[in-house]
């Protein structure tokens, strides 16, 4: 029997990518109800669909910061209920933390937090009811572990974490399973679309010994971008896995590279190996001073 999924963030990057494999299945084994903010910008999923889908895909508008849209987007969903929920917008925000505006921050914490929560809280009801469901969540691993000027992101995705990892407790009661697909850097819009502060606009004053790690921190994650980025392919190669796994477990890692530095937390727990690691890793091509 068909499988509804519905997924929020298709415009682009993994949401789009997930969309497209899932209708696409030649036995037609999942209806997707492929979500985004902007119904504007359906034409790159179209055009990635190759052909029409009738019976496989439906797009519809769905703001996970907007509570009316998350409702109506379920009341248009015509077989009456979700089997796998994929809460995967999100957006980033880099800069040093005394730049980042109040706003800026509520603006991050609405969509990959709250939009996050507010999704899972309107499709849950229905799966508890029916003793089933699978609710996969793009996470990352800037929700595992620290970055520098990604404090608010990794505040917002830590969250997450927080979030899934407890409703997973509760909800083996209700068979209704909880996954996080961990991801690393992925080949997506995510870095062009995210908030960045620009270092010497002058808008906001930042000393020049964390301007100038910022500008060390830019680069290294250009380079880490160019030389470890995931295609989506890969991504969504895991997510089908979790989805066609009887019994799937609360988290999957979609690359083994970011194992070490996570697991560092564990092996110190006072935390100051992992924090002397990854301020290795991204200062050291830098600044000879990074580590005053
Ligand atoms: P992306 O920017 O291509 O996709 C994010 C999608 O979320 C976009 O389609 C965007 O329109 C949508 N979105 C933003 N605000 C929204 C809102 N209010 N309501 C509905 N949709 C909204 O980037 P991506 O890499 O595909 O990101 C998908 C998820 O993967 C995000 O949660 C991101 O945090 C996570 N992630 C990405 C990376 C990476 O390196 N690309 C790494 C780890 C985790």
């Amino acid at each position: 029997e068909q499988k509804v999924v519905l997924i929020t963030g298709c415009s682009s990057g993994i949401g789009l990518s997930l969309a497209v494999h899932l209708a696409s299945e030649p036995s037609k084994a999942y209806k997707v109800y492929a979500t985004m903010r902007n119904l504007d910008k359906k034409q790159r999923l179209l055009e990635s669909m190759r052909g029409l889908h009738k019976e496989t895909l439906a797009i519809l508008q769905m703001d996970v910061t907007d509570q009316h849209s998350i409702l109506s987007a379920r009341d248009s969903i015509s077989e009456g209920s979700v089997d796998i929920l994929v809460c995967n917008a999100g957006v980033g925000l880099m800069g040093p933390l005394e730049t980042q505006s109040e706003d800026t921050m509520r603006g991050i914490l609405d969509v990959n937090l709250l939009g996050t929560i507010r999704t899972i809280q309107t499709f849950l009801p229905d799966m508890k009811r029916r003793r089933t469901g699978r609710i996969l969540v793009t996470g990352s691993m800037g929700g595992l572990q620290g970055l520098p000027f990604n404090e608010v992101y990794c505040a917002s995705k830590f969250a997450v974490e927080g979030t899934c990892e407890s409703l997973a407790i509760l909800l083996q009661h209700f068979n209704v399973h909880v996954s996080l697909i961990e991801c690393g850097p992925v080949n997506t819009d995510f870095l062009r679309n995210l908030t960045k502060t620009e270092v010497g606009d002058g808008s906001v004053e930042v000393d020049a010994h964390t301007r100038s790690l910022y500008e060390t921190y830019l680069h290294h994650c250009q380079t880490v971008f160019q030389n470890a980025a995931q295609d989506t392919d890969d991504i969504v190669k895991v997510f089908l896995e979790v989805i066609r796994c009887p019994c799937p477990g609360l988290r999957y890692y979609t690359s083994s590279a970011m194992l070490p530095l996570s697991s560092l937390k564990l092996t110190a727990h006072d935390g100051s190996q992992y924090v002397r690691a990854m301020g290795k890793l991204v200062f050291s091509a830098g600044s000879t001073d990074s580590q005053n």
